[in-house]
């Protein structure tokens, strides 16, 4: 059977029950953009409501708009529009500070619930922020505390009753490799351990039941699939029956029982609102607002479906044009046990990924040789994927990549 041709992509765009999509999102021209898993595109009407919150809430309500504009609300009321994303309820959810910040808050948290035991879980390779705080957690509480990183096959044999906390990223940034939440969450519980799940590769890019799976707690970025913008606060779930046991080491005013009666002692809120430390950041959040009420209209299944069908286009026709010239597939072959990334190796990735930038094909390099394209089904099409494809054979084809100018490394890659 042959590769998938253009003509074929340009008749799935058009079946595509999530084509409109597109629309909602500001696209430049002359870009195929699969770096939305990084940085998700901009939502049209996020520009619109951060006019508004500039120059109508801010300029001319100035502190009113606290009230007026109901910004106090917004990190439970965005909470509120995420929680049926990854299948958990109203007040279970809330968006503060970043995912960095939010994981040692949780981790402590979760180490004070397993007081007598002294390990938290992780797998190596696990994004670097996540292990580099839980180290530092495990510093902060004492000589006796650890962090044990794990190779990923040996985290089930790791799962012992000296866990505290077993604390995953649901799917690797680097190779998109997909965890069994459900199954490793009820190891864990079967040992007495908590789970802390990072959704950062999770939410935005498929649909998710935290309930089912019965995690304790979870964590995400919203500014990757979810296009709250660059440096968007991240969301955390704590479930309903967790929050009045749950203590977060970050005791500022916000989280307190009663912000504005400004007295000397902590009490910390009845709900998640607990959870938050400082003044919420607005104009993120009115930004994020918008993308989640483009979200609202989304089916997730769908997403999903379209999610599987780009990147086991992509694998097939980069294997078919590019065979020979050295890429290995680092992503899971199965689109099952794969998220909404795919990413192949390469001795050459870096001045591979400069040349197609170069070329108008974003996507990005993560070291030491991964290239890696996330696809975001609201707003790419299979006709990107095919494009992107056939700009990596040409670049192939021709050595484009090989000049001294894309092997430079620029500070952020
Ligand atoms: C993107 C990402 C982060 C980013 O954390 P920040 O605090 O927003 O910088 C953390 N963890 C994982 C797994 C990520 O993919």
């Amino acid at each position: 059977m042959s590769t998938p041709s253009r003509d074929d992509c340009v008749a799935l765009d058009r079946d595509d029950p999530l084509a409109s999509f597109r629309d909602d999102f500001v696209l430049p021209a002359g870009v195929t953009y699969l770096d939305g898993n990084s940085l998700g595109a901009l939502p049209k009407t996020a520009e619109e409501r951060m006019q508004n919150a500039i120059r109508q809430q801010w300029g001319q309500g100035l502190i009113r708009s606290w009230n007026d504009a109901g910004w106090i609300n917004l990190p439970t009321k965005l909470g509120d529009k995420i929680a049926p994303m990854i299948g958990v309820g109203a007040g279970e959810v809330i968006v503060a500070d970043s995912t960095s910040v939010n994981l040692f808050k949780l981790l402590i948290a979760a180490l004070r619930l397993n007081s007598d035991r002294r390990t938290i879980l992780m797998e190596a390779r696990d994004f670097p922020t996540d292990l580099y705080i839980a180290q530092g957690v495990a510093d902060l509480m004492g000589e006796d505390y650890e962090c044990r990183m794990v190779p990923t096959d040996e985290i089930l044999a790791a799962l012992d009753e000296s866990v505290a906390v077993l604390a995953l990223t649901h799917v690797n940034f680097k190779t998109g490799a997909m965890h069994d939440m459900a199954g490793l969450t009820k190891r864990a519980h079967s040992v007495g351990a908590r789970t802390i799940w990072d959704l950062c590769h999770t939410a935005g890019a498929m649909p998710i039941d935290l309930a089912a799976a019965k995690a304790d707690f979870a964590l995400g970025c919203t500014y990757k699939y979810l296009n709250g913008g660059p440096g968007a606060p991240a969301f955390v779930y704590i479930p309903t029956a967790q929050q009045p046991t749950f203590h977060q080491p970050l005791t500022g005013w916000m989280g307190h029982a009663q912000p504005f009666s400004f007295v000397d002692d902590y009490h910390p809120a009845g709900d998640i609102k607990r959870f938050l430390s400082g003044t919420p950041n607005i104009l993120s959040l009115v930004a994020l607002e918008a993308s989640l009420d483009v979200w609202a209209q989304v089916d997730l299944n769908l997403l999903r479906a379209k999610s599987m069908a780009l990147g086991d286009l992509f694998i097939e026709l980069v294997e078919a044009r590019c065979a020979g010239h050295g890429f290995i597939l680092a992503s899971p072959r199965d689109a099952t046990a794969r998220g909404s990334q795919v990413s192949f190796r390469h001795e050459e990735g870096y001045a591979i990924m400069q040349a197609l930038i170069a070329r108008g094909v974003i996507g990005d390099f993560r070291a030491p040789d991964i290239v890696r394209f996330g696809f975001t089904p609201l707003y790419t099409r299979y006709v990107d994927v095919w494009h992107a494809a056939e700009v990596l054979y040409d670049i192939m084809a021709t050595r484009a990549w090989d000049t001294p100018a894309f092997r430079t490394r620029a500070a952020v890659t």
